[in-house]
């Protein structure tokens, strides 16, 4: 590793200009739940996206320590950073398969490839055959979200095919929900019988297809292997009812300055919000450079107290309508909280008009991480 030049400490407590706190207590207490919700299944983590933005090895530990065996990730650099930091003994699958060119160190790292397609299937028993030794496999079969695993068309041509998986040890059979987050979506049930009827023409494994949102859909749905993600981060897998989950993420932003403006001043870029009778403002150290999106008006919060967005979002800082707080009592270097106790991070996704996931995964790299529990 090149070293970094000293010059840049974005992770310097006393210089970053926001705080993101995870809480790994809160991430084993939610794989906990899940586990509960899934009885006799098995429950995985999914950690691709540097752990959906809040550290994939942190994460990984701590649900190591619940027991749990499996982790997925998407990628096969993820995968392989992933193992030299847990060492060998749990399984690591790669969702979207090998790229050409990647098998042999995948399997050095015993990471087990989604075989999504005939031809990474080929190229992974060729690797098996070049390296003369047994390689473990997870078969994703496309039971109607059309993104990623094998046709049905496909599946019947491997079923009569007798060496098809010659070489590998096909450990898992998975596919994916699209419509999860939508219980009376019509399209669970039909997903969860063509599954069915897939898995029973592939070689006898474990079974793998319910994602958070899919673990509340009942047991029919959770197989032999869950997987979830968002859950374990603490976003609401059960859209437009109570959150299950304990939440994960504190998002905090150091106050710049503040200021008191005339009636009428404009404020911001653009002047979009223009300034009212004995107005006090507060710059805050957060933009859309750390990913809080540009077109997310929202609000933050001070002991309670909801402090509005005054004017656009810029790249390094937001201006927040103090008003609502008695003179003197927010300060230069106070936090104030974006994401938290009084807002959470679906209530920061709906502001954005996105979804908790792009939210986690969006946040930025200039904060001082600090994890709860590790
Ligand atoms: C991302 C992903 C998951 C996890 O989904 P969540 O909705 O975050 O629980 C599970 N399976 C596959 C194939 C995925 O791509």
């Amino acid at each position: 590793m090149p070293e970094r030049p000293t010059a840049v400490v974005f992770n310097d407590p006393a210089l970053a200009g926001a705080i993101l706190t995870i809480d790994l207590d809160a991430v084993r207490e939610n794989y906990r739940r899940l586990k509960t919700r899934l009885g006799s299944a098995q429950c995985a983590a999914v950690v691709k996206a540097n752990g959906y933005g809040l550290g994939a090895v942190e994460i990984a530990k701590a649900l190591r320590g619940e027991g749990c065996q499996d982790f997925f990730v998407a990628h096969v650099g993820e995968g392989l950073s992933l193992r030299s930091a847990l060492g060998s003994g749990p399984a690591i699958y790669v969702l979207n398969g090998l790229p050409p060119g990647s098998e042999d160190e995948a399997a050095n790292a015993s990471l087990v490839p989604v075989l999504n397609s005939l031809e990474q299937l080929a190229a992974w028993r060729a690797t098996a055959h070049r390296l003369s030794r047994k390689l473990p496999a997870a078969l994703q079969v496309d039971s109607g979200m059309s993104r990623l695993g094998m046709a049905p068309s496909e599946v019947d041509q491997l079923a009569g095919d007798a060496n098809a998986f010659h070489g590998l040890d096909i450990v898992l059979v998975m596919s994916h929900l699209a419509c999860a987050d939508e219980p009376e979506h019509s399209a669970n049930e039909l997903q969860r019988q063509s599954f069915e009827a897939l898995r029973s023409k592939l070689p006898a494994a474990r079974a793998s297809f319910a994602n958070s949102s899919g673990i509340f859909l009942g047991k029919p749905f959770h197989f032999d292997l869950a997987r979830p993600g968002v859950a374990l981060y603490g976003a609401n897998p059960t859209p437009g009812k109570e959150n299950p989950m304990l939440p994960v993420v504190r998002l905090e932003a150091k106050v710049i300055q503040t200021r008191e403006i005339g009636d009428g001043v404009g404020i911001g870029y653009g002047h979009a919000a223009r300034a009212r009778l004995d107005m006090r403002l507060a710059t805050v150290s957060l933009g859309y450079a750390d990913g809080w999106h540009r077109n997310a008006a929202g609000a933050a919060w001070f002991k309670g107290v909801r402090l509005p967005f005054a004017g656009r979002v810029s790249m390094d800082s937001i201006i927040l309508d103090i008003s609502a707080l008695g003179q003197g009592v927010l300060k230069a270097g106070d936090l104030v909280e974006f994401i938290g106790p009084d807002q959470d991070v679906d209530d920061v996704a709906g502001f954005a008009g996105t979804i908790a996931y792009e939210i986690l995964t969006g946040l930025g790299d200039r904060f001082e991480r600090k994890y709860l529990g590790a």
